[in-house]
């Protein structure tokens, strides 16, 4: 069986070049080529000698993911649909700003979490993706945009763990493609625009502060333990008193960071201004989360399964407004890609009924810009 590089952070690929009979520092060179300059063919590898090149060629691939779907919203937004087999899809997300390029990408198929406001969470449990394959979105989408904005530059400067899937349960997989991302060799991307989302994997949280200490967002929804259990299942295992703990020490980790907490506004649920108030009294009763946290409050994305609604604006807007009386920096997150289901918890990517898909998306202002063989990294398509 060949091995897919993109599996391995820089270590492991020395090991493998290692065991190939080759220096460390190739293991470098191939590194470069397979995340800087996106190579996906050994033959392209030009200051590689040729017989690494053929040993290469036997025994390792640069394994892309298939693509089902690609759209751009009228905002930029791109979000394509990955095939990962079996039936299965996990979508990536680009959200263009100003300042930034944002990638938003997927740990697992599916989640077994089961929150219920989350569509992800409706579809259950498939599988954890392997390193490469969460790797594979970022190194599709990096080197896909360069060529579709004819730039040399970096086009992603952060990444958010907030696609499909909860990443502290894939956890080794998740560590190994945060290495890459991290790499100087590879993206270089900064620890702090790289964001793992979580919806509260205490013991977990507590690994990655050591680990590997990049931003942390909290999936919290909820100010109380009989709210957050019903909306975030995991509660009942690690409920908010041990999940603020965590925090805690995860900012020990990472001083100076701050950690956000997301809040997705579920008309008549969470909302009122009392949920306000007490949430001021939570994350109050710590001097130091309440010093380094700040809010994040998520306009709710609707899907019908889910019987609810989003918070009208006025609502958020008294909401946002005591947890910021109160000095808490809050922001509300912008909805992008509302025209293409982009946006949060509208990731459903079950392929199994592509026609289901097909119809949603049909009905989207859909651009479909080449065929998929020409997008990926390695063909000569030129976009
Ligand atoms: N499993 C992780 C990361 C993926 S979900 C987590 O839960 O944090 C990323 C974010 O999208 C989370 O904050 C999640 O609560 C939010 N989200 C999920 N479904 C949503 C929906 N329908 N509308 C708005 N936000 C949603
Ligand atoms: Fe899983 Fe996050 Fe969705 Fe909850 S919100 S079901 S943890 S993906």
């Amino acid at each position: 069986m060949t091995a897919n590089l993109l599996d391995f952070d820089l270590d492991g690929l020395a090991v493998f070049c290692e065991r190939l009979g080759e220096k460390r520092f190739r293991a470098t060179q191939l590194f470069r080529w397979i995340h800087q300059k996106g190579a996906s063919q050994f033959d392209e590898m030009s200051d590689l000698a040729k017989s690494l090149r053929e040993k290469l060629k036997t025994s390792a691939q640069i394994q892309p993911l298939g693509i089902i779907t690609q759209h751009i919203s009228s905002d930029g937004t791109i979000k394509w649909l990955f095939d990962v087999g079996g039936g299965d899809a996990v979508e990536a997300v680009f959200i263009p700003e100003d300042d930034r390029g944002t990638l938003c990408i997927s740990s697992q198929a599916g989640c077994a979490v089961g929150c219920r406001f989350c569509s992800t969470g409706h579809q259950g449990f498939s599988r954890n993706l392997t390193a490469g394959e969460i790797i594979a979105q970022l190194w599709f989408a990096e080197h896909f945009l360069r060529k579709h904005l004819n730039s040399s530059e970096r086009v992603i400067s952060n990444v958010v763990m907030m696609g499909m899937g909860e990443p502290l349960q894939n956890y080794a997989a998740l560590v190994q493609a945060l290495r890459v991302m991290l790499d100087d060799h590879a993206y270089g991307l900064s620890r702090r625009r790289v964001t793992v989302s979580t919806s509260g994997v205490v013991p977990m949280m507590d690994r990655l502060g050591q680990d590997c200490q990049v931003a942390l967002a909290v999936s919290l929804h909820a100010p109380n333990d009989a709210l957050r259990d019903n909306l975030v299942p995991l509660n009942r295992k690690y409920p908010i008193a041990e999940l603020l703990d965590a925090c805690k020490r995860y900012l020990a980790f990472a001083p100076r960071d701050f950690i956000t907490f997301e809040y997705c506004m579920l008309d008549g649920v969470n909302d009122t201004a009392q949920h306000a108030a007490e949430l001021v009294k939570l994350v109050r009763q710590d001097p130091t989360l309440g010093a380094w946290c700040k809010f994040n409050l998520i306009p709710f994305n609707p899907f019908p399964a889910s019987g609810l609604t989003r918070s009208a604006q006025p609502v958020v807007l008294a909401f946002a407004k005591i947890l910021s009386d109160a000095g808490i920096v809050t922001t509300i997150r912008k909805t992008r890609g509302d025209d293409i289901d982009a946006a949060c918890g509208q990731l459903a990517g079950d392929v199994k009924d592509r026609t289901a898909v097909q119809k949603r998306i049909s009905k989207q202002r859909t651009v479909m810009l080449k065929p998929v063989a020409e997008i990926a990294p390695s063909g000569r398509g030129g976009l």
